[in-house]
């Protein structure tokens, strides 16, 4: 059923959350949407300057900075918040400190009475929905992560260049961790209805090499981005536009978001990203992609490092 008014909280107005609010705005994508942020005057500040993009947008939205007691009637609460790494900090010491600063996101979220749906951008995305959903207590379906949504987006766009088609109709996914052990599963790569594989073995200026060197793009673009310009952010923004959208609109759109694997691809005890169907519930189901022997054992791989680090945690 789709929910009377589309409210937003965003938790985090930094690059990232920003990058969000600012594609809302130009995509009417809510119709109210509420910053919260530790920076209260950021999150006043930040308000102020999207409601004076108002009379430019076809939009009408209602933008203000609050407190967590917003949180109560939202259908989203969509979290960016997050610390950055420090000189010589290790992964699993920034994992800690951002778990800390979900203690102190989720717990008031869910203290306002909220009952709708989490999404999560913050890194390393997989484990924060992980650590969202048990904070939370919330069904596995309605706490999602970002995923390998964006992985998916720049794969297709990498591949629409390569065979001159539009990105929209290559049917492509990035699975597993949003990270390093993140993998494509070729067998699987549409163009139009026809298989990547067979379009190499029919037209010999295609060559399995170049995909593979793409994929490795993919796997490096974000430290690319951030060598450049120290962040990523309009990307991410858009992608979970994208996911809002799917949501608000009850589109059953099958998007690679990171969700509870439940027997799925032969896992459990993992959020990790997959093909999912994405609705007014969150996350409908998760599609079972008939994978080779070679990417279920990179799926394992991935999904058994995602597993291993959130136990570390302790
Ligand atoms: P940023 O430093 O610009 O913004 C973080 C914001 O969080 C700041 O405004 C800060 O004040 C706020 N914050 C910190 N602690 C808080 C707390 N306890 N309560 C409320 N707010 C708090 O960072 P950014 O560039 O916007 O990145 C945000 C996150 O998104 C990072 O974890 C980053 O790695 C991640 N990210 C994810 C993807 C993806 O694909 N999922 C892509 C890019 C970035």
């Amino acid at each position: 059923m789709k929910p009377d008014k589309r409210k937003i909280v965003l938790i985090g107005t930094g690059l990232v959350g920003m990058s969000f609010a600012y594609a809302l705005l130009n995509q009417n994508a809510c119709d109210e949407l509420a910053l919260v942020d530790i920076d209260e005057q950021k999150a006043q500040g930040e308000a102020m300057d999207l409601n004076h993009g108002l009379a430019f947008s076809g939009s009408h939205m209602r933008i203000y900075a609050a407190g967590y007691e917003c949180c109560e009637d939202a259908t989203i609460v969509a979290v960016c918040a997050g610390v950055n790494q420090k000189p010589g900090e290790s992964r699993i010491d920034l994992l800690r400190r951002n778990r800390e600063v979900f203690r102190t996101v989720i717990e008031p979220v869910m203290a306002s009475g909220f009952s709708g749906i989490f999404l999560i951008a913050t890194n390393p995305v997989d484990i924060m929905t992980r650590i969202t959903q048990k904070l939370s207590g919330l069904p596995p379906r309605r706490v999602l992560g970002t995923g390998t949504t964006l992985d998916s987006a720049r794969l297709r766009y990498l591949l629409g260049n390569y065979f001159s088609v539009d990105p929209r109709n290559i049917h492509a996914y990035v699975m597993g961790e949003h990270g390093d052990s993140e993998f494509v599963p070729w067998s699987q790569a549409m163009l139009a209805t026809k298989p990547v594989i067979s379009i190499l073995q029919a037209h010999g200026e295609f060559s399995f090499q170049r995909l593979q060197q793409m994929e490795e793009e993919v796997r490096s673009a974000a430290a690319k981005i951030i060598a450049a310009k120290k962040a990523t952010y309009y990307g991410i923004g858009m992608a979970m536009v994208r996911i809002v959208r799917a949501i608000f609109g009850d589109e059953h759109s099958i998007l690679t978001v990171s969700s509870l694997l439940a027997g799925d691809y032969g896992q459990e005890e993992v959020y990790a990203g997959a093909p999912c169907v994405v609705g007014d519930g969150g996350v409908l189901r998760v599609i079972t992609l008939p994978l080779s022997p070679e990417e279920r054992d990179k799926m394992d791989a991935s999904c058994r490092f995602l597993r291993e680090t959130f136990q570390n945690l302790g």
